[in-house]
């Protein structure tokens, strides 16, 4: 087939997004030394947090430009699958087909029960019961929105960690099995600082989220902010991670195309 995209359809896009009609929503969070950063148990490699090194500025070294460091996993950013032992097989980031990148988005909103319980499991039955209302989940993503990112200013309320351990909301480890398996599902998006529950180092298996959805070759993004501006149905993900060959994961620009002002 020659790439001859249907000049009409694209078009009317391009005009709609000229006039309005579509709005492009910023999922992403600003990504500086500041970002909240995953806090490992100490055996464990710790995740080098954003930094910009200043190679020159508009001085003797030349015009302004930085070197930048960081783990691939800090920040609005997206799992690959070989980051986990069970997609140990499948594609890094590098190898993530453009058109996976780029599908539509559900939105399952918790926030009232995380408000109250931080440690809040979405469940199976949850999802199954916006399946009723809303119909069948899309080969896109569906997006967590828990209210979490109003934390994502302070790494101390982001990570919301006491002598147990974090205490912030994830999916229960059926909801993940299901939502890998059975749903055609590309990936699953959180507010959070990871796809799983704060406490998941303890379910069984641990970190279902990480186990089950990257091991079925499906994709997580994290830290996602702005998910009260979307629909429940409808809108379009554009999910840009940097096309790192071998990597894990990297930090990653989301937008959203939504029908409608902003
Ligand atoms: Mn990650």
């Amino acid at each position: 087939m020659p790439l001859s995209p249907d000049a009409g359809t694209l078009s009317a896009l391009a005009s709609a997004l000229a006039d309005g009609t579509v709005s492009v929503i910023e999922l992403t969070a600003p990504l500086s030394s500041d970002t909240p950063v995953l806090d490992l148990p100490p055996d464990m490699a710790p995740i080098p947090r954003f930094r910009l090194e200043e190679l020159a500025n508009h001085d003797e070294r030349g015009p302004y430009q930085n070197g930048i460091h960081t783990g691939e996993h800090v920040g609005t950013h997206f799992d690959a699958p070989i980051h986990w032992i069970t997609g140990l097989h499948l594609e890094d980031v590098a190898s993530v087909p453009p058109a996976r990148l780029v599908a539509p988005a559900v939105v399952i909103d918790r926030t009232d029960a995380v408000a109250e319980n931080p440690d809040f499991l979405l469940r199976r039955e949850d999802v199954e019961e916006w399946q009723r209302e809303h119909g069948p989940l899309p080969a896109g993503w569906l997006l967590y929105r828990t209210g979490w990112s109003a934390r994502s200013h302070d790494q101390k309320l982001f990570l919301n960690a006491d002598e147990n351990g974090p205490h912030t909301p994830g999916v229960d480890p059926e909801c993940a099995r299901w939502l890998a398996e059975e749903t055609p599902l590309l990936g699953f998006g959180v507010e959070t600082v990871g796809t799983d529950a704060g406490q998941a180092f303890g379910f069984e298996p641990a970190f279902p989220a990480h186990s089950y959805l990257l091991g079925a070759g499906k994709y997580g993004i994290t830290q996602l902010q702005n998910l009260h501006l979307l629909p429940v149905t409808g809108a379009v993900l554009i999910v840009a991670p940097l096309r790192i060959v071998g990597g894990s994961g990297s930090p990653a620009r989301v937008l959203a195309l939504v029908e409608g002002g902003a």
